[in-house]
């Protein structure tokens, strides 16, 4: 199942250094957590859901309110592990609402540093979206793609992707009985203030198959965080063998970073086109679980001044896509110091949009948001990656190792 790079460098041998916050773990990972401190098998399991519900639906940052769990059970608890979120090292409020929190993430392996990741809120009139990271860079190196630069990459945890909905959640105060900060999106229905979570963040999730599906089942589970799988969005730059195993283990929504509408500009664009073809992309799309067209594809596609932004592209995409239930997301390309290319221009982007209209695509134009703090999709480098030279020498010898070792 795994096309996935190592959750850590680091090799098997080594000690591994997990956190000992319980947040973020999966049921089993709760029930693993009790059986170390020897709680019963038979035990476990009502145990396992009184944690859920005092983690994931209270919000609780101390095992000394959990008050349904007996005294000494939350000693014992407490003496060996914590509920500590990633520590939040910034945090930039945009003057449109948006928020973008750079979180440090603890060492999950020996050698490893750790990791800081960003994860952006966008409030909006009627939804508040949390953009997610899956991992800390990317392998794949899209030409217009600020992550694709960075050259440390490693899988996010299970526990890692969704403490970055707990953090938000925490700063939000979208836990019962906390209250909001100004220009929060507050849903009048008595909803959460994230209300839907979009995988657009670092990363390629379809690469971090496993981790992903399991952050997906805990932050979708009824009995805690609640958020409907219809209201997570997995983006994917085109992992054509793993998507059919997204609609059927994460159920979730589906977004393909198109971007071109041939296979030579495709293949510049995102190389992983050269392995995986317009073609058979499209055909994983048709056949894509649950596919209808009130569970539709949405087919982002960033508009690169003199690029991808012609008329005839415009017609082509709309006749590549005929017969997929389908949305249009016309991205304005986010330019990042040293970038090649430049966002087309307004006039264009409205006429491609028109001929996508006339097509009978809503295609909204996704409003750039949070320019003023660098919060857009594109934009998100790890700070880890300004590592010193020597640090980058040792870890590149220290996975030299890893890989002779594994071999
Ligand atoms: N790796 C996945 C998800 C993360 S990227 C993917 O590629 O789909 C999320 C979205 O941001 C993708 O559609 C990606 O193409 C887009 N994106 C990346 N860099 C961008 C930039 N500089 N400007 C605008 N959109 C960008
Ligand atoms: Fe990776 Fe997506 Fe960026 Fe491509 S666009 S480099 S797949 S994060």
């Amino acid at each position: 199942m795994s096309l996935s790079v190592p959750a850590s460098p680091a090799p098997a041998a080594e000690p591994v250094l997990r956190p000992a916050s319980l947040v973020g773990r999966t049921r089993a990972g709760l029930s693993d957590a009790l059986a170390e401190i020897g709680v019963s098998e038979k035990e476990r399991r009502m145990r396992v859901g009184q944690l859920w519900n005092w983690i994931y639906h209270y919000g609780v940052r101390d095992f000394s309110a959990m008050t349904t769990i007996s005294k000494v059970l939350r000693a014992a608890l407490a003496e060996r592990f914590t509920l500590d979120l990633p520590e939040v090292t910034a945090e930039q409020v945009s003057s449109d609402g948006t928020r973008k929190w750079l979180l440090r993430m603890p060492p999950v392996g020996a050698r490893d540093r750790g990791a800081e990741i960003e994860c952006v809120y966008i409030p909006e009139v009627d939804r508040g979206t949390l953009c997610v990271s899956s991992q800390v860079g990317c392998t794949l190196s899209c030409t217009f793609c600020h992550t694709g630069t960075q050259r440390l990459v490693r899988n996010l945890t299970t526990e890692e992707i969704v403490a970055q909905l707990m953090v938000a959640r925490d700063r939000l105060g979208d836990f019962p009985g906390r209250t909001p900060p100004e220009g929060a999106f507050v849903p009048n229905d008595g909803g959460r203030f994230v209300s839907n979570i979009v995988f657009m963040g670092m990363g390629e999730p379809l690469y971090n198959f496993d981790g992903v599906r399991d952050a997906i089942d805990v932050i979708s589970d009824n009995e805690g965080l609640s958020l409907g799988r219809r209201r997570i969005t997995v983006s994917t730059s085109g992992v054509v063998p793993q998507i059919e195993a997204l609609g059927a283990e994460m159920g979730t929504m589906l977004a393909i970073s198109l971007h071109a509408v041939r296979d030579d500009l495709r293949n510049e664009l995102v190389p992983l086109n050269k392995k995986y073809p317009i073609r058979d992309l499209l055909e994983a799309c048709r056949n894509y679980p649950g596919l209808s067209n009130a569970k539709r594809i949405t087919f982002e596609y960033v508009m690169l001044k003199g690029v991808n932004d012609s008329d005839a592209e415009a017609r082509e995409l709309v006749r590549l896509l005929k017969g997929i239930p389908a949305k249009i997301n016309l991205i304005p390309f986010n330019p990042w110091p040293g970038t090649r290319y430049e966002c087309s221009d307004w006039d264009r982007i409205e006429r491609f949009s028109e001929i996508v209209y006339r097509a009978g695509y809503a295609s909204p134009v996704r409003t750039p948001r949070g320019r003023d703090i660098l919060a857009a999709c594109g934009q998100l480098k790890s700070e880890t990656e300004k590592l010193s030279a020597r640090a980058r020498l040792m870890l590149e010898q220290s996975e030299a190792e890893a890989a002779a070792l594994a071999s």
